[in-house]
């Protein structure tokens, strides 16, 4: 997701609560940056959060 329409997702989103279900690459001008995006409420990730929540998501996955 382009950095320009993460924010705009972001102010449209607002305060409510997201689980964050789909995170995209963050790019700027044709070049990747080193950030996530979630696509639903435009919150930044580092690439450390995204592991994280991966293995976190995959742990539940795994107990269900
Ligand atoms: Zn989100």
């Amino acid at each position: 997701m382009e950095y320009y329409v993460a924010q705009k997702v972001k102010e449209t989103w607002g305060k409510k609560p997201c689980d964050h279900p789909k995170l995209e690459k963050e790019y700027y001008a044709g070049a990747f940056l080193v950030n996530w995006i979630c696509t639903q409420c435009g919150r930044e990730f580092t690439i450390a959060e995204k592991l994280g929540m991966d293995q976190e998501r995959k742990h539940v996955h795994d107990m269900a």
